[in-house]
């Protein structure tokens, strides 16, 4: 593999060439390519950034050649993903195929798995979505009780999955599903593929209070799944979930991977909303809450560069991993509440002539961090599980 530096500048040099202008800077939820055969590209553009990055097989830089990703090591993805960064690149492709199930294959899933599955989510042609959480189980995961049964070759699932993302426009589900009651509630649990496409399964869209859809409810009645699609093994599926869930919080942990919509800093919304008062400066104490914002921002920064370095040099970084979803998503939902606000009466339009489409995706985006800390694992769930595993502090 060539010399970092050198590929570096030969990095910046094709981006600079082959990413349209209209694919730089950040992207509304809509303008997003996630894939799946009910899924269209949201403009020319983004058709062919998606092209372009595959033919190299950036799509997925760090995955094995042989499946179609790009082939480059830890050091190389960084460097692709820094150039990326400073150009204001986007993803051509995103979901959790890309990033929660195709690492998880990498590590737990058979050749034959990894060759079924691996080049369809990079060449974004199936969609996936996950199907963890249930009624009575999404905290205590461990409880859940959708049931798959085992019929000769087939496992026949019933059950439930409720808050799946994207479901109505996914094509297969990553499922949680219990296959034993014997023993401990975790060693009784099977990480299984299975295919939406089929009678059995029915996906209802859930609206929330940020006027979205993106979850839903999946019920399973008699649907039917090939044993060759368990992940792990029977009943050893909670390794593969706890795993995958590291994954989950890593790309939670990514500030511009989940803030959809305009990425107005704090500065520039006191700038733009406030500043213009009678004194024409900011109050003390804003002035004092927007530099706190600047320095936890900056050294949230630092620590993820910190964590990246650590991880490359082989160093198990998950416990850390855990800290910093908590810190990041924290301080995403203190940015939407000082962008409000600073926002003043701009910040309470939910619709109207009398508010800029941007302010009301900025109340949007408030509305939508409260799920910040919930989503992957609660706040609290996690200290939990930081006082436990990562502290090593004494439990009842
Ligand atoms: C944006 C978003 C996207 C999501 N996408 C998916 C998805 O695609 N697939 C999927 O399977 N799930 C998804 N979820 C569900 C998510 O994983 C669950 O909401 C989460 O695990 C919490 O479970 P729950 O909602 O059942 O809350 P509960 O477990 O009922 O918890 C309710 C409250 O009680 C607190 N609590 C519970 N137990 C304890 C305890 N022991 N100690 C202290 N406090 C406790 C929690 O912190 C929380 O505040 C998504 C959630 C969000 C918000």
């Amino acid at each position: 593999m060539s010399d970092p530096d050198q590929f570096r500048l030969q990095t910046r040099e094709w981006l600079v060439a082959n990413c349209p202008a209209s694919m730089r800077g950040p992207a509304a939820p809509e303008a997003i390519y996630r894939g799946g055969r009910k899924g269209s590209f949201p403009s020319p553009d983004a058709q062919t950034w998606f092209e372009r990055m595959l033919e190299r097989g950036w799509t997925a830089p760090d995955w094995p050649e042989e499946f179609g990703g790009g082939g480059l090591d830890a050091k190389h993805t960084k460097v692709l993903r820094e150039e990326m960064k400073a150009l204001g690149c986007r993803v051509p492709l995103s979901g959790s195929g890309l990033w929660m199930l195709g690492p998880a294959l990498l590590e737990f899933g058979t050749l034959e798995q990894q060759q079924q599955h691996l080049p369809k989510i990079l060449r974004g042609e199936i969609r996936w979505c996950q199907g963890y959480s249930e009624p009575g189980a999404g905290s205590d995961l461990a409880n859940l009780s959708c049931k798959a049964v085992q019929e000769g070759e087939l496992l026949r699932i019933n059950g439930t999955k409720i808050w799946t993302s994207g479901a109505d426009q996914s094509d297969w589900i990553f499922c949680l599903v219990r296959t034993s009651d014997q023993g401990p509630k975790q060693s009784g649990i099977t990480f299984l593929l299975i295919d939406m496409a089929q009678p059995g399964v029915t996906v209802k869209p859930i609206e929330l209070i940020s006027g979205d859809s993106e979850f839903c409810q999946t019920f399973f009645d008699d649907a039917t799944a090939h044993i060759r699609n368990v992940i792990g093994g029977l009943n050893q599926g909670w390794a593969v979930a706890k795993r995958l869930l590291h994954y989950e919080r890593a790309l939670m942990s990514e500030l511009s991977a989940v803030s959809a919509g305009p990425k107005l800093t704090p500065v520039d919304c006191a700038l733009k909303f406030s500043a213009a008062g009678p004194e024409g400066t900011l109050d003390p104490v804003t002035r004092d809450r927007l530099a706190r914002y600047q320095m936890d921002r900056m050294a949230m920064e630092h620590t993820r560069q910190q964590l990246f370095e650590a991880s490359v040099s082989g160093v198990d970084t998950s416990n850390t991993q855990l800290i910093l979803k908590i810190c990041a998503t924290e301080l995403d939902q203190q940015r939407a509440e000082l962008l409000l606000e600073l926002m003043g009466m701009q910040g309470l339009g939910w619709e109207g002539e009398a508010f800029s489409e941007e302010e009301l995706q900025l109340l949007r985006q408030w509305a939508y961090s409260k799920a910040l800390t919930i989503a992957g694992g609660s706040s609290e769930v996690q200290l939990n599980v930081i006082a436990r595993r990562a502290l090593q502090l004494p439990t009842r």
